[in-house]
């Protein structure tokens, strides 16, 4: 049982709210509830969360900003409520750091699912082993110990999730992966039907390390553009 994990639940209808965090404590999660953007924030600087799930529309401040303030002070996987399939899509295009999306309505088994996934992921990001190489290919410089990414001798500030993503790239580089693989090896899902948050990170990616360093495969998937 996941005793000591801590998740925060960010949602203003109090049916969702109260039925995800009788599912999530059910599931040995530590859970907390906030009901608006402020409150979500004030939260999680009290008692850190090691999960986030997170409506997008919020009285106060909506979703995505309690999601950009969330990662600005300290990363944390964020599982993101939508209410429709077109609302998944503007946040997926506007890459704003959050780590999977799920549309409204949903069922409980899979955000526990979804939840586990993402709390399994950032535990196997904290056990990696001090010390992995610094991966270089041109202008780009990869240190996994420190977790930083540089390009042209500049930080970007990448989260968790597209970091290990710019890492699964990097180990092959100039090969197409296909989006359900990396959705598999990257964010441990078995199914397939969350690729556009593999976009949604991509896109994350580019922003940050500039539009030329991953090439889209349409229909097939993504690779790392680089001199060996
Ligand atoms: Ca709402």
């Amino acid at each position: 049982m996941e005793t000591d994990r801590r998740v925060l639940v960010v949602e203003d209808e109090r049916t969702i709210a109260e039925a995800v965090a009788v599912r999530l404590r059910a599931e040995g999660f530590t859970v907390e509830v906030a009901g608006d953007g402020p409150a979500a924030v004030e939260a999680a600087r009290r008692t850190p969360p090691d999960a986030v799930v997170l409506d997008v529309m919020l009285p106060g401040f909506d979703g995505l900003e309690v999601c950009r303030r969330l990662q600005a002070e300290r990363p944390v996987p964020i599982l993101m409520l939508t209410a429709r399939d077109d609302e998944t899509d503007l946040l997926v295009g506007l890459a704003v750091g959050a780590d999977d999306y799920m549309v409204k309505p949903f069922s409980m088994r899979e955000l526990a699912a979804r939840v586990h996934a993402l709390l399994r992921r950032a535990a196997k990001t904290a056990a990696k082993p001090a010390g992995p190489p610094t991966l270089r290919f041109g202008d780009l410089e990869i240190n996994q110990a420190e977790r930083r990414v540089l390009r042209a001798g500049v930080e970007a500030h990448l989260t968790p999730t597209e970091f290990d993503l710019l890492v699964h790239l990097a180990a092959h580089p100039r090969t197409v992966l296909p989006r359900e693989r990396l959705l598999a090896d990257v964010w441990g899902w078995a199914d397939a039907s969350g690729t556009r948050t593999v976009d949604s990170h991509i896109k994350g990616l580019r922003r940050k390390l500039g539009p030329d360093l991953i090439r889209t495969v349409h229909g097939v998937g993504y690779a790392l553009e680089v001199e060996r």
